[in-house]
């Protein structure tokens, strides 16, 4: 742990097999409330690297506030847990409501990737909702949570925290900034090396990655010195980092548009195929099934996105949505 601002303090938290390494799990101490910034997977081994972290800073839970950046099992695995020794927790309203969805097998949010598996085509791949890692790791009870509304604030010491919307990577994700220190807490909004995963939500949340760009503009703008963002290395330029995010893009939708051309009316599924990925297998068979939501998802947010600039139309056969290229 160390000290990465007066009384803001940094400390990793293992995530195993999981290509993000570790959570930076943040702290803000005070002699009245202190808050942490959400959680790590629910493992023993996370509890007591938490305890210990509670003890060595003299945090009392019932001081403490949990404040959830959004929904994924990284960032709440221990909430109910943390909730039951005393600590409040913030939330968006919407990431806290999905992740209430989302405890049973037969809860909203899981009968929507389902169905959303079916659209992008991925029946014959014989997914099962057990291989998806967001549902392996999800949190086992309900959380009782106050509303984190974007534009209110939350004093801790001498840091007053305006919280902001930052949706994109999720449809509720928030981040919290400290104007007159310029501090952005970011979550996974801006992540240094990592390109944060941007995937289709459901037709309710629109094209969520012209929603995520528009983020990243809001950001851009912003006044920051630091970036504390919830994996990987610091940001020092979070304008850099961000023009970065914007070439990605546009090289993953120019991928899309010529997947396109090539195959003519493609699922999402055939489009998916073609796009390149980090993933070390020859191809689409030997993938990993967990990986295959994944990419699945992020193939289809960039499909959205071409929708919306109107470059793209839609049409559903069968259940199964076919995507084709305005010529
Ligand atoms: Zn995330």
């Amino acid at each position: 742990m160390r000290e990465v601002y007066k009384n803001i303090y940094l400390a990793e938290l293992p995530l195993p097999n999981n290509p993000l390494k570790y959570l930076n799990f943040y702290i803000i101490k005070d002699q009245g409330k202190s808050m942490i910034i959400d959680t790590g997977f629910n493992r023993e081994d996370t509890k007591e690297d938490i305890m210990k972290i509670f003890k060595e800073l003299n945090l009392k839970p019932e001081n403490t506030i949990l404040f959830l950046t959004h929904l994924h099992s990284d960032h709440t695995g221990l909430a109910t847990y943390l909730e039951e020794m005393g600590l409040t927790i913030y939330a968006s309203k919407i990431d806290g409501d999905l992740l209430n969805n989302s405890v049973e097998k037969l809860d909203s949010m899981w009968q929507d990737t389902i169905q959303q598996g079916v659209w992008q085509g991925l029946e014959e791949d014989q997914l099962d909702i057990e291989d998806h890692p967001g549902f392996k790791f999800r949190p086992t009870a309900h959380i009782n949570f106050i509303p984190a509304i974007p534009g209110e604030y939350i004093q801790i010491g001498e840091y007053n925290f305006e919280i902001i919307d930052l949706k994109g990577h999720t449809p509720g994700i928030v981040g919290l900034y400290e104007k007159e220190h310029k501090i952005l807490f970011c979550g996974d909004h801006i992540l240094g090396k990592i390109t944060p995963n941007i995937t289709f939500w459901g037709f309710q949340y629109g094209d969520i990655l012209g929603t995520y760009l528009e983020s990243l503009d809001h950001v851009y703008n912003m006044d920051i010195d630091y970036l504390f963002s919830s994996h990987r290395f610091l940001v020092d330029d979070h304008r850099e980092r961000i023009e970065e995010l914007y070439d990605h893009h546009d090289k993953r939708l120019d991928e899309a548009r010529k997947a396109l051309r090539k195959s003519g009316r493609s699922t999402v599924r055939t489009v998916t195929k073609q796009l390149q990925w980090d993933i070390k297998s020859k191809n689409w068979d030997e993938f990993p099934k967990a990986q295959k939501w994944f990419a699945a998802g992020e193939a289809h947010a960039h499909l959205e996105h071409l929708r919306a600039l109107g470059e793209v139309t839609m049409e559903e056969e069968d259940g199964v949505l076919y995507y084709s290229i305005k010529e």
